[in-house]
């Protein structure tokens, strides 16, 4: 089974998709992160999207279906979380297109819901936990980024909604929710 978990920044995707690989033995494919590891090891890409990834800008489509693609191909795994993936409704057709490929289907696309102003306080926390406790802040985890990084969810994610929608692969749960709840509304989906 492969499934999206959509949502915007701190709507909690990362959370749930380890508690997925924990549970079921899924695969999380996490843009953000192979992007974050671009630009930790210092390799050409890394280098060029780090200052857009900063700003709370999204990266070209072409850079984050390479990397989705070099994973479906290398193969071994069933049961995909795609999480931070697809972002924009091109990304979505060449994610079909790849999936297909690879002769395997998206079963279910999860929308954790959260409001915008709980959205700012769970990452201005992170970042704050995090620097209490001497850990790396990510550097697109302050006020200002945050607010790009929603309007770019509103503006060029958010379309998925309805793209999905037409498929009948879109669900939504309540990502208000506390975390085992949200859990077992997912389980509720994946089950059903
Ligand atoms: P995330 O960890 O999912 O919040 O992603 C962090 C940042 O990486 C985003 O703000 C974008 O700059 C970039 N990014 C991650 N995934 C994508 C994607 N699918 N398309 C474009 N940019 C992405």
């Amino acid at each position: 089974m492969n499934i999206i978990l959509l949502g915007p920044p701190g709507a909690g995707k990362g959370t749930q998709a380890a508690k997925l690989v924990e549970e079921r033995g899924m695969v999380q494919l996490s843009t953000g992160d192979m992007l974050r590891a671009a630009k930790t090891s210092g390799t050409e890409m890394g280098k060029r999207v780090a200052e857009v990834m900063d700003r709370g800008e999204l990266v070209t489509d072409e850079i984050v279906i390479g990397l989705i693609r070099e994973k479906l191909e290398a193969g071994g795994a069933s049961g995909f979380i795609f999480d931070g993936f697809p972002r924009t409704l091109k990304q979505a057709d060449a994610l079909g297109e790849l999936l297909a490929e690879v002769g395997q289907t998206l079963d279910h696309v999860i929308e954790l819901r959260v409001e915008d102003e709980a959205l700012v306080h769970r990452i201005v926390n992170r970042a704050e936990e995090a620097r209490a406790a001497g850990q790396p802040v990510r550097a697109d985890d302050n006020e200002e980024s945050l607010r790009t990084r929603l309007a770019a969810y509103y503006k060029m994610t958010s379309p998925l909604v309805g793209y999905y929608y037409a498929k009948g692969l879109y669900s939504r749960v309540d990502g208000m929710a506390a975390m085992d709840e949200v859990k077992a509304q997912i389980a509720a989906t994946l089950d059903a």
